[in-house]
């Protein structure tokens, strides 16, 4: 039933509708009406009463306001679909189709920038959107390797960070202009993609329908668009970066780890072949030395005793670098045992060099740790005999052993009051042959340490040593519980 015959039919009554009052040119008017019938009038020949007011206004408000509430919900939906970088290309889709749809675009694109092989800089179409009658450009070989010197119209202002904003038919004469005529492109907006400050690619929006006049609401979202996805585009790179460097890595542990498991086998095989021709030079020298000794003069049995002094000192190396390259993951001889019934262990076996060290050695209730025991032994072997060597000639050596437990593990120290460490030495002498003292002022390998860092980083642990020069040392490891 319409507005009048309502007022009609309910005389009295106000009723209100909205009119759209057409002008012959341009959009219309709208209006709101408020009709009545006067109560004592006759129904069908009695006179409405009705009052017009112009609400255009308030009309075009509203309609912004969706427009614009459109256009923000939209963006929010493409930062989310961004943001999910796992599936990149799909996203990147998504974008377009959502931005297209939502400002009315005919074809959303993405062009890439590049050297071609002659250096030269062209851009690339790589992905596109298209409403559904418009034929899609993305296979057109006339869109790949284009040259910006033959678009300089296009690509001039792109270069500067200048949008193009432009019906085709006010573009000069031109490649640009012939190319955007036979995709039957009416008007472009077209937004340069900066990325790290280096200018990478452009993302466009083609009307082939309409001469369109981009509304600056709808520019200042396509821009924000086109922010979002140099922003994505820029995490992307930063991801493939990170991936790519974290394969280099891999790779590179990985050749570490067979070069290290080589080096270690040429380590055992070496010293292991070497033990035979150096039985045989110290057992001639003992001949040597037996037999014609008597008619040497001085000079000759000191040569054969620096001979078998120097194979004594070889034989050492030998024996200490087969400790070190036997050193293994050991997982499968990993069992618990008593770090007191250890210690006491060592100690036994060490009574001549803690005697002629007038050594104090004190521990406290150590604990039931688990791991190799004849590896953790070498360790806590080698840090208790330097403790006991490396201490100033007349003074007791006085040894603390002791345990603490950490959140995950235990952290086993052996302190002395030897002669303490420099700081510029405290990382180095951990590595194979490193030494403080030459060989004459303290005999060594320079390989129990060396030995003591692989067993316990084998065992997931870390050692490391705080000293003080002149004091003494608190050497320190690790080992998981
Ligand atoms: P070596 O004792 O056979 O030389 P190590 O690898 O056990 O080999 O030790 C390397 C060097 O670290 C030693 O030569 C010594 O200079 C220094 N060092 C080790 N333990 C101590 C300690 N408790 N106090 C002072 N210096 C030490």
């Amino acid at each position: 039933m319409s507005t009048l015959e309502q007022c009609k039919k309910y005389p009295g009554a106000v009723f209100q509708t909205e009119l759209t009052i057409k002008k012959q040119y341009g959009s219309g008017r709208s209006t709101l009406w408020e009709f009545i019938a006067l109560a004592d009038n006759d129904k069908d020949t009695g006179e409405i009463q009705g009052i017009g007011v112009d609400i255009s206004r308030i009309k075009d408000a509203e309609e912004e306001l969706i427009k614009k509430s459109r256009l923000l919900s939209a963006s929010a939906e493409i930062v989310t679909k961004l943001n999910s970088i796992d599936d990149w290309h799909s996203a990147l889709e998504q974008t377009f189709s959502i931005a297209g749809r939502v400002v009315g675009a005919d074809r959303v694109y993405y062009f890439e920038n590049s050297r071609d092989e002659d250096g030269e800089m062209v851009t690339n179409h790589r992905l596109e959107w298209t409403e559904n009658n418009i034929e899609p450009q993305i296979n057109n070989p006339d869109l790949q390797n284009i040259k910006w010197s033959d678009t300089p119209e296009f690509m001039e202002p792109l270069k500067k960070g200048t949008p193009l904003n432009t019906l085709v038919k006010d573009l000069p004469d031109c490649y640009t202009k012939e190319a955007l005529m036979v995709q039957d492109i009416l008007s472009i907006l077209v937004f340069p993609i900066y990325i790290n400050r280096h200018f990478h690619g452009f993302l466009g929006f083609d009307d082939c329908t309409d001469e369109r006049e981009w509304l600056p609401e709808e520019i200042s979202f396509l821009k924000t668009i086109t922010n979002n996805l140099a922003s994505a585009i820029e995490r992307k790179q930063r991801l493939n970066e990170l991936e790519e460097l974290n394969q280099h890595l891999e790779r590179q542990t990985r050749y570490l780890e067979r070069s290290n498991r080589e080096l270690e086998q040429f380590a055992f095989i070496t010293s292991h072949q070497l033990q035979e021709p150096l039985r045989m030079i110290k057992s001639f020298l003992t001949q040597l030395e037996k037999r014609y000794g008597a008619s040497l003069d001085e000079r000759a049995q000191n040569y054969i005793r620096f001979a078998s002094e120097g194979a004594v000192r070889m034989r050492e190396v030998i024996l200490d670098l087969l400790k070190y390259s036997r050193v293994s993951d050991g997982e499968e001889e990993h069992a618990e045992f008593d770090l007191n019934q250890l210690v006491a262990e060592i100690m036994a076996q060490n009574g001549k060099l803690i005697m002629e060290k007038e050594a104090d050695i004190q521990y406290d209730t150590l604990p039931v740790i688990s791991g190799d025991r004849t590896a953790i032994r070498l360790v806590l072997e080698n840090l208790i005999t330097n403790g006991l060597i490396y201490r100033p000639k007349g003074r007791g050596a006085e040894l603390t052993i002791d345990a603490e437990k950490l959140s995950d593990a235990w952290k086993i120290s052996v302190t002395d009051n030897g002669f303490g460490i420099k700081r510029e030495d405290q990382e180095r002498i951990f590595n194979l042959f490193e030494r403080v003292y030459s060989r004459d002022e303290i005999p060594g390998t320079g390989i129990g340490l060396a030995i003591c860092k692989k067993v316990v980083e084998k065992h997931g642990g870390e050692i490391w040593v705080e000293s003080e020069f002149g004091k003494g040392s608190r050497f320190m490891f690790t080992i998981k519980r």
